[in-house]
């Protein structure tokens, strides 16, 4: 089963093949900053199993000095992929895009060092790492 994902405007629609393996709830200062708020909440999939259905004109990739490639939507500003993608072997997909209800949910909190003044952790009994968990 495929899951569908899609943009704010809904110019970019993609699909994941397969599940999604849980990923983390990263709170670096660049997910803070493309998210608007605490960090990103990600799952991850082979890059080869994200297919773009629709809108692949509209999607822009910024390469920060420090991490990974970040993909948005450049009508909306959606993030939608991260650790790479297009060119990295698996890639991050930001939940908040997928429409299609799914199990699994973000199994850590990375980049804990980072967490801002007016930012608090869920004491959801998640593992927190202070920098990347391994990767
Ligand atoms: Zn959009
Ligand atoms: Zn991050």
């Amino acid at each position: 089963m495929a899951l569908e994902g899609s943009c704010l405007c809904g110019g970019v629609r993609f699909e994941v093949a397969g599940d999604l393996e849980p990923g983390s709830f990263c709170h670096c200062t660049s997910c803070k900053r493309i998210s608007g708020g605490v960090g990103t909440a990600n799952g991850r999939a082979r890059t080869d199993q994200i297919r773009i259905v629709e809108g692949a004109d509209l999607l822009r990739t910024y390469q920060p000095d420090e991490g990974t490639a970040k993909t948005f939507c450049s009508r909306c500003g959606s993030n939608l992929f991260g650790g790479g993608w297009p060119d990295s072997e698996t890639a991050s997909v930001r939940l908040p895009a997928i429409g299609t209800p799914f199990e699994g949910r973000p199994v850590r909190h990375v980049y804990t060092r980072s967490l801002a003044p007016w930012e608090t952790l869920p004491d959801d009994g998640l593992e927190r790492f202070e920098a990347p968990a391994g990767r």
